[in-house]
């Protein structure tokens, strides 16, 4: 009776949604790791990083570069920017992104979505429901 017990409370902790209600985390996101390279600046954990975000990784890309006023390309598991930026930066800059595509402003939760209706972008949230009008990347 008692394993069984222990077994249930896992099972309860292990719900994502009763562990953000307990103890409040924010959404942790990973250091970008980034290395300077001649005159290019690798971004090396891009792809850990947006299958985390859950997002289109030319979307992330678009938006970091545009950010960075300079051209950027995904190669293999990498993301490359012409120019020399630091991790610090380019962490912000990401930051940034999850802020205002993916974190739900209305419950702090990262279980969103991206959804195109007429024209309008919306962060659309599985969690509470909310709907969020957003400006497209
Ligand atoms: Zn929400």
């Amino acid at each position: 009776m008692d394993d069984y017990d222990k077994l249930l409370d896992r099972a309860r902790s292990q719900v994502p949604e009763d562990a953000f209600k307990r103890t409040g985390e924010r959404f942790q996101v990973p250091e970008v790791q980034l290395i300077v390279q001649g005159n290019r600046s690798i971004w090396q954990n891009f792809q850990e990083i947006i299958n985390i975000l859950n997002r289109p990784g030319k979307e992330v890309l678009k938006f970091v570069s545009g950010q960075l006023g300079t051209a950027g390309n995904v190669e293999g598991s990498n993301a490359l920017f012409n120019g020399k930026f630091t991790s610090e930066l380019v962490d912000e800059v990401l930051n940034r992104y999850v802020d205002s595509y993916v974190i739900c402003p209305v419950c702090t939760r990262p279980d969103t979505e991206i959804v195109k209706e007429s024209g309008a972008y919306y962060l659309t949230c599985s969690a509470c429901g909310a709907r969020t009008s957003i400006r497209p990347v």
